[in-house]
């Protein structure tokens, strides 16, 4: 055989005995861990102990409340974040951003000022606090900023407290902040985000007012994500120019075992893998994220993580860095964090269930069943009204988790369908279905509302049967959206949750305010309105297996529910008049800044998939062709009396002038534009470069099954998934 192009079997060795060598983490004394918590968070405990207690009460006012910042403490919350961060060895400070990459950026600022004569003094004004302006052109804005006026400014969120990131050589402060043009306009995913919170507060409000049951006087959205993500030896992924330039493996033939032993779910832990997770929690415990829950996924090499929910916002933050400090910290370990939501196909890919609920500032979940009468009756309004959201705003949903990485994943027999529905157990959707038939509860009539107010069942938490096929179940006091995808930002999919129920709540108050005017009851008008809501959307609800064929068909021509295939299908719904109109009137995003969000989404997917595209080509020009080119070369070197040499050679020699075939047709497919505008580049990715990839590829990974191993370029998935 000619010189090994690979010597495979050492990488083997070395990919597993690595970490040993680099892991440095201490184990951690359990004791320290509360006493880690939040230790680099700038808590409101932190800030009081630092300020004045006039100037804290105006903070809390408005981090709490909402309420307008007053400018003149500015200065006073600077300095104290100041001392604080010095205190923790920060040198430096950043406003820390969400754009609209979906990703966060920040731009670091020294404390260090010259005070003259070769005196520094370390500062940090009000100012500086309040506001900075990175130079906003280097991030997508989707033509809401002209290049002319590139000025965009950061503005500090006080509804989200400040932390502390280190690196091996120091520290840096870390605000959380806005991003906006010069004009107003979010360019960012955060602005939204906190409109949406607001425009829920107001919508909900008012409903707890009249229902009286509640003690709050304001309300929130609560969120937990959990993450899937996978992790292989870093020598592998530098090996991968797909994994290196796209996040997900272009070729790779299906390992002789994938997941089907089902031995790797919930299953113990490798030490290596345990190993990074304490050292990466032990991080996050430090920022305030509350990590709760560990274990293996489904397939092999993948991992979940979980916090416990928390405040919307500052649940958008924490998942941001929960992210980084996966990615960074699995580098320590010798491994790369994949969070591609299809980093291999055939095997299962990562999501990112996102929990929503609603709380108030009394601390009582508004969809939590409860055991009294009065408060299912104030639950079921609020379910039927996700009902109706969820219903009237599939396309939304949709819209907000489309990628062309998550494409791969949606539909796929393993993730939720594309088809948006709501699963919500046998014991609620009895309960709806009985209160639409006009039944009591459990056959016992009387009492408020037709529904058997004492007999009126207690929902324990955790009714819901599991269902893993629906996109949107309801949990057991919470809803679990799990069309999210591993790498996205949640910010959006929550502001849409936030969004579609708070236009919800406010069309289904005004229909009870109109039937309390007519002099009903509000027990009565409850119960008719929550039944009839039932009834005009109960089409979303369905309890079945979301994966079979015959649902698809059934929601699609049956149901006249939304089969929105692809992100791009999804993506042409997003600017549409209905949703403009829903934006614009919760003033959560202008005309505007709806449709600049819909072109960076286009853009981004046709940037995805042209860049796979060309990696594809030149991972089969420059490596594979080759390999199967040496083979064949290899193979001339055998008697020509060897009948297996002779059939190799000619079965491997047909499989590669498909490649070249295959090849020729990516390339033209690469090199073609597919028009000028953005969705039509985004179009052309679809329709016709994915289709010549997956010729190319299925045609390679034949070849893979054929050559030389030691020939073969590339780590294979046995290698990748299962080397630990
Ligand atoms: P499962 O998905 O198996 O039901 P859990 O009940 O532990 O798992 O919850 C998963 C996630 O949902 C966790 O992040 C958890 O903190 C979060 N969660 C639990 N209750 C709520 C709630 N009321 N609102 C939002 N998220 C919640
Ligand atoms: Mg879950």
């Amino acid at each position: 055989m000619t010189q090994a192009s690979n010597t495979q079997d050492f990488d083997v060795n070395s990919a597993a005995r690595n970490w040993r060598v680099e892991a440095t983490a201490q184990p951690t004394p359990s004791e320290l861990v509360t006493e880690k918590f939040a230790s680099d968070v700038l808590t409101a405990d932190q800030l009081k102990t630092r300020m004045s207690k006039s100037a804290f009460k105006s903070l809390q006012a408005t981090a709490e409340r909402g309420e307008k910042l007053d400018p003149s403490i500015a200065d006073t919350v600077a300095l104290a974040m100041k001392t604080w961060a010095m205190e923790k060895g920060a040198t430096h400070y950043t406003h820390w951003f969400q754009p609209l990459t979906g990703g966060t950026a920040e731009k670091h600022d020294s404390f260090l000022n010259p005070a003259g004569d070769g005196v520094a003094i370390m500062s940090f004004s009000g100012k500086e606090l309040i506001q900075a302006e990175p130079d906003a052109s280097s991030f997508p804005s989707g033509g809401l900023r002209a290049t002319f006026e590139a000025r965009g400014y950061t503005a500090w969120d006080p509804s989200s407290p400040a932390f502390i990131v280190r690196h091996a050589n120091g520290a840096t402060l870390c605000i959380p902040s806005v991003f906006a043009s010069w004009k107003g306009e979010a360019l960012d995913l955060k602005t939204p985000l906190l409109r949406s919170i607001e425009a829920l507060n107001k919508a909900v409000t008012p409903a707890l007012k009249l229902f009286g049951a509640s003690e709050g006087t304001r309300v929130t959205s609560s969120l937990g994500a959990e993450q899937e993500y996978f992790l292989i030896a870093e020598e592998y992924y530098y090996r991968r120019p797909d994994l290196v330039m796209s996040g997900r493996t272009l070729f790779g033939a299906k390992p002789p075992r994938g997941q089907e032993l089902e031995d790797h779910y919930f299953g113990a832990i490798p030490d290596r893998i345990l190993s990074f997770m304490t050292d990466a929690e032990m991080q996050l415990y430090a920022l305030g994220i509350p990590v709760k829950t560990r274990h293996n996924e489904v397939a092999p090499g993948q991992f979940e993580v979980a916090p416990i929910f928390e405040h919307s916002n500052i649940a958008a933050d924490h998942q941001q860095l929960m992210m980084q400090v996966l990615r960074t910290t699995a580098r320590k370990y010798g491994l790369v964090c994949l969070m591609h939501e299809k980093p291999f196909a055939g095997i299962n890919g990562s999501g990112k269930h996102c929990n929503w609920s609603m709380a108030t500032d009394a601390g009582e979940n508004l969809l939590d069943p409860g055991d009294t009468p009065d408060e299912n009756m104030q639950f079921l309004f609020f379910t039927s009204a996700v009902l109706k959201a969820v219903d009237e705003h599939q396309d939304l949903l949709r819209a907000c988790v489309a990628s062309a990485s998550n494409d791969h994943r949606l539909g796929a027999a393993e993730a939720p369908p594309a088809i948006i529905s709501i699963f919500l157990g046998s014991e609620l959707s009895d309960i709806f279905e009985r209160l639409a038939s006009g039944q009591g509860g459990r056959g016992k009539s009387a009492g408020l509302m037709g529904l058997g107010s004492r007999v009126l069942p207690e929902i324990p938490v955790h009714a819901g049967d599991r269902n893993r096929t629906s996109p949107f179940a309801f949990t057991g006091n919470k809803f679990e959206f799990r069309a999210v995808g591993s790498s996205q930002s949640i910010s959006f999919p929550i502001t849409v949750m936030n969004a579609i129920v708070a236009d919800s709540v406010g069309d289904l108050m005004t229909d009870l305010q109109t039937r309390l005017d007519g002099g009903m009851e509000l027990s009565t008008a409850l119960a008719e309105l929550v039944r009839e809501t039932y009834k005009t959307h109960k089409r979303i609800v369905f309890d079945g297996d979301g994966y079979s064929d015959e649902w698809h068909h059934e929601a699609e021509h049956e149901r006249g529910l939304l089969n929105l295939r692809t992100a791009l299908d999804a993506l042409e719904h997003l600017h549409s008049p209905k949703n403009i109109e829903l934006f614009g009137k919760l003033k959560i995003l202008n005309d505007r800044e709806l449709a600049a969000r819909q072109e960076i989404m286009y853009d981004i997917y046709f940037k995805t998939v042209n860049i796979e595209g060309e990696t594809t080509e030149y991972m089969a020009q420059r490596q594979i062709l080759p390999a199967a080119l040496a083979y064949l070369a290899a193979l001339k070197n055998v008697p020509e009396s060897s009948r297996a040499a002779a059939g190799v050679s000619r079965e491997v020699s047909d499989m590669t002038d498909k490649l070249y075939d295959a090849l020729q047709v990516l390339r033209e497919q690469n090199a073609a534009q597919g028009g000028e505008e953005v969705h039509e580049k985004a179009y052309h990715m679809r329709d016709h470069v994915l289709p010549a990839m997956r010729e190319v590829r299925t045609v390679a990974d034949r070849l893979e099954n054929m050559i030389d191993f030691k020939l073969w370029p590339l780590p294979t998935y046995r290698q990748m998934l299962f080397v630990k």
